[in-house]
């Protein structure tokens, strides 16, 4: 696909540094690219510079954590302005939160006999790319596998790390709410992130869907990575039905895992599309 409004680097839990996604991009015949880390802006000025050289159209973007009754929701925001107050308050407590919460995360897996987590994520993270922000889910499950505390990613995730497992410490994020009025007061486009991926009912979903909407939520991201057809569809049908626009994205976080750059089904042809707000281009999606 020439647009992609979603994937991450090294500034969140990516394998590849800004520049390499970029360059990724670029090689993969992706013409606008939205890098939208979780819960930072520290990739988008290597990501720029290296668009720029490279004749890619780079779009700000940005994966926020938040919380709607109960759990972790991610709402994508686009082409806000990067110094807004609101946008650098919420991602400076954000930043705070993250690191107590790899702090806690770092307890819970101590008391169960596994030391040293939060050290051992903090390196495989730094192997990867130099970085500020705390380590995250990932990055602990990574250093899980090394030290032999599970047998692979996968297991990290169902045993310890996954949604409503001890290490998935969420009391640090805020709400959706107050999330919708930070993207908005810094003049943000914002989508709902996969829907899909949440443990939810058809009938919670379109709760989710319903709150979004009333929090100020400009588009559903009807398609990413390898979702499946059947489950764009239907994203697209609850995007039409709440007068909501398509957003669409790979969410890479690396070479030979669940996604590839510039990868991911098309939104049906009859639905309004987001991006064409966010790129001066006017390119077909596919
Ligand atoms: P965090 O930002 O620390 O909450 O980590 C969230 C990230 O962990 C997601 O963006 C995925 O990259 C990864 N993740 C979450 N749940 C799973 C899972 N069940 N299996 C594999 N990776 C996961
Ligand atoms: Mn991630
Ligand atoms: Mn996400
Ligand atoms: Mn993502």
């Amino acid at each position: 696909m020439y647009v992609d409004l979603h994937c991450h680097s090294t500034a969140s839990d990516g394998m590849l540094t800004p520049a390499g996604v970029v360059t990724r991009a670029h090689e993969r015949g992706v013409g606008v690219l939205a890098l939208t880390d979780h819960d930072t802006l520290d990739g988008l000025p290597e990501a720029r510079a290296c668009a720029a050289a490279l004749g890619i159209e780079l779009v700000d973007g940005i994966e926020l954590s938040c919380t709607w009754a109960g759990a972790t929701i991610h709402v994508l925001g686009y082409g806000f302005a990067p110094d807004a107050p609101a946008l650098q308050r919420a991602i400076a407590a954000l930043h705070e939160g993250r690191w107590a919460r790899s702090e806690e995360i770092d307890r819970r897996l101590a008391a169960k006999g596994m030391p040293g987590c939060l050290e051992g994520a903090r390196m495989v993270q730094q192997e990867r790319g130099e970085s500020g922000n705390a380590p995250s889910r990932p990055h602990f499950a990574e250093f899980m596998v090394r030290a032999g505390f599970v047998k692979d990613h996968a297991q990290a995730f169902q045993r310890w790390l996954g949604a409503g497992k001890l290490g998935d410490v969420k009391q640090h994020w805020p709400t959706l709410e107050s999330t919708l009025d930070t993207l908005r007061d810094s003049g943000a486009s914002i989508s709902l992130a996969h829907p899909c991926h949440y443990d939810f009912t058809r009938t919670k979903r379109r709760k989710l869907v319903a709150a979004f909407v009333e929090g100020g939520g400009h588009a559903l991201e009807v398609s990413n990575g390898p979702q499946v057809d059947s489950q764009v569809g239907m994203l697209a049908n609850l995007a039409r039905e709440f007068g909501l626009l398509a957003s669409a994205g790979s969410d890479f976080h690396g070479p030979r895992q669940w996604s590839e750059l510039g990868s991911y089904r098309a939104p049906p042809a009859d639905v309004a599309l987001l991006w064409p707000r966010l790129t001066r281009q006017e390119h077909p999606i596919a």
